[in-house]
Order: structure tokens, then sequence, then C-alpha cells
């Protein structure tokens, strides 16, 4: 799995870097009526519902877009006109899709935590237990605002106790962190192909519990973003509504075939893990903090406190690092000033390794003494 070299490593929450192979299966056309695209994809629908272990429950929904139009087709097709939903926010995911349901005039509450802290299954329960009006529950598995992790088992668990359904926005943990809806169950989880299954951007995808999908007809507010039509067309002659992303298509199927030679989730979730554990040990060596304790990071994105010394200029460490062939993202968080480093996609170790040695020549160079933020 090498990259172009003169390309900068992405670490980001995607796109991100990918493996040659994959961008490599770009290069043929496919005709989206043909019967070579239906069969990649039928295998890729089922290689994703098998990933979650869904295949006896769920069904796969891709959808063109990036992963916010399925969110938004999600919510508008399995919560019906007069459904209730509380969506759990800790960051700018969790707002969004309290965004999405104000603008589709479906009823919501929010149950809001601070950007550094989980939601709490047990505060989940006591709202549902107030309020039987409510009939979904949306929450984030990964909050990429900060990178923490969000207790998805014990949050599903709660909302399934008291017969109420749960969204979940997985866009940056699908592939990256295990979830199996076996033990987890979950009306629909939603992705993207350009997160942590190391695809490239235009396409994402719902899995979704067959029966609430089959009951959905009819919910949804537009005709593009509609699951239920989606799934009952693909279902009948195994080719999408509207033209798709067909490119984008076949390097996810490749995609997942390094899924599966890399050993699957449990082994991208243990590179992920290892990138983060070398990325944070080298920043914390040069005085940088981060946002999270470990035991809430997720091996996903890293929030770093901006730099106290004077001499620290976001913009010029940015570029230093552009220079160097390292793209980074900037924080996103409502508070502390702050910068993102990424830890997925096709990126090693030996990655984060670099990355925080150009890091360290970087500070140097701006004459920053320490990473270490205000107190
Ligand atoms: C990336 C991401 C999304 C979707 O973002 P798009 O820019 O629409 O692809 C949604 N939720 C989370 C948690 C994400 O990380």
């Amino acid at each position: 799995m090498t990259r172009q070299r003169s390309a900068p490593l992405l670490l980001t929450p995607g796109p991100l870097t990918t493996a040659v192979a994959t961008r490599q299966a770009m290069l043929a056309d496919w005709g989206s009526r043909d019967e070579a695209f239906i069969t990649l994809t039928a295998r890729v629908r089922a290689r994703l519902t098998e990933m979650v272990g869904g295949r006896d429950s769920h069904v796969c929904v891709p959808l063109q877009g990036s992963g916010t139009f399925v969110v938004e087709a999600t919510l508008g097709t399995l919560v019906p006109r007069d459904g209730k939903t509380l969506v759990l926010v800790n960051g700018a995911y969790g707002r969004r899709m309290a965004n999405i349901l104000e603008r589709l005039g479906r009823r919501h509450e929010t149950l809001e935590t601070a950007e550094d802290t989980p939601p709490d299954a047990e505060a989940v329960a006591a709202r549902l237990a107030s309020d039987p009006a409510i009939t979904h529950v949306a929450a984030v598995h990964c909050e990429t605002t900060s990178g923490i992790l969000n207790p998805i088992a014990p949050i599903a668990a709660a909302v399934a106790v008291q017969g109420r359904r749960l969204i979940v926005d997985s866009m940056s943990a699908f592939g990256g962190i295990p979830l199996d809806l076996r033990r987890v169950p979950c009306e629909a989880v939603v992705a993207s192909s350009n997160k942590c299954l190391e695809g490239v951007p235009g396409l994402a995808f719902s899995i979704v519990r067959r029966d609430a999908l089959a009951a959905s007809a009819g919910n949804a507010h537009s005709i593009s973003l509609d699951l239920h039509d989606q799934w009952r067309a693909m279902e009948g002659n195994g080719q999408w509504r509207f033209t798709p992303p067909t490119q984008v298509l076949a390097a996810l199927d490749q995609a997942l075939v390094l899924l599966d030679e890399e050993g699957g989730v449990a082994a991208r979730h243990a590179r992920y893990a290892a990138n983060c554990r070398v990325l944070v040990n080298g920043l914390r060596r040069l005085g940088f903090e981060t946002l999270l304790p470990d035991a809430l990071q997720a091996p996903i994105i890293v929030t770093v406190h901006m730099p106290a010394d004077p001499a620290f200029r976001f913009d010029a460490f940015y570029d230093g690092l552009r220079a160097l062939g390292f793209v980074i993202y900037p924080g996103k968080l409502t508070k502390a000033p702050s910068f993102r480093i990424g830890c997925i996609g096709a990126v090693f170790p030996k990655d984060m390794e670099a990355v925080v040695a150009a890091i360290g020549s970087v500070i140097v160079g701006l004459g920053v003494a320490s990473g270490a933020p205000a107190r």
C-alpha cells in the first residue's frame, strides 16, 4: 500500500489518503444498467451489511452524495411525520442532525453534553421514560468535532428497553471501530465511503432494519433522498434509481478487498489505535496537550489545544507541515482554540512518527519553545 510521493499525506477526517489499488480501481468505465455494475452494487451492499452483523435483519441502501446526504435521507425516511426524535448532541454532527430535523419540520429535542463529555445512557433512559412521545433517538458514534468515542452500546440498550428506535451517525467510525448489530440494536447506521473504509468520496449508505424500511413508504420529504424508494428500486432490478457514482463504487469494492486483506475491522482498528498512540505520545513529548483523556479518545482524529507560545501562528504551522507533505485540519470546537490530526486512511505508525518529527521541526522553525497550551 504505497502512495504517490507527490501527494501529501491527508491527516484529516476525510477525504483521506487512499491506497494506490483503490485509486486504480477507478480507471474503468461502467455502464450503470449493465449486469457487471449490478453485480458490483449487490456485492458491496452485502459486504457492508455483513461487516456489522446485519445480514439477517438489515439491508444496505447506498445513495449518491456525501455523508450528510444520507444522514438527511435516513432521518427523513425513517422518522414519520408525526414522530419525535431525541438528538444526543456533543459536537457539530449531533447539532447537524437537529438542524436537519428542524428544516424537515419534524419534532425533536436535544440532550446536550459538553464537547469533551459523552452522552450518558442513564440520562437518555430518564428522558425517554419522562417523554413517551419520543419515537426515535439519534446519536453520533465518533463525534468527529472532538474525536470523542460516544458509548453507543449502552445507549442502544437504553433505547431498545423502552421500545424506541436508534439512528446512529457512524460516519467516522464505520469500518474502523467494531460494531455488531446483533448485540447493539440500531434501527439504522449511517456511514460513507471515504472515512475508515478508505474509499473515495461520492457515496454514503445507511444500514437499515428491513422491517423499518418496509414500513417507511411515504415518510420522505424528498424524492432523491427517499431511502425507501431507493431500496425498493434496487431490490427490483438491482439498479440505482439515478446516475450512480460508478467509479466511486468500484473504488469502494477494492477498498473492501484491502480491508479483508488487512484482517477486517478489528485489525484496522488496531492499526488506527497504533497510529493514534504514536501521534499522541509524540505530541505530548513536544509539550502539546490533547483535548480528550485517552479513555475517551477514539483512534480516529485527535483534537490538540493551540499552544500558548506567542510565536505560534496556526497558518504558518499549517503551511510548514504542508510543505513537508502533511495536511492537517483546523479545529471545530466551539470553545477552546484547537487543531485536529487524523489517524485514519492508508497511513501507518511510521507516517505518524514522520508527522511528529515534522511538527517538531516546524515549531522550532517558528521559534516556539513548547506546544503547551494556556493554563
Ligand atoms: C464526516 C462526517 C459526516 C458527514 O460529513 P460530509 O461532509 O457530509 O461527508 C457526518 N457525521 C460525522 C460524525 C462525520 O464525521
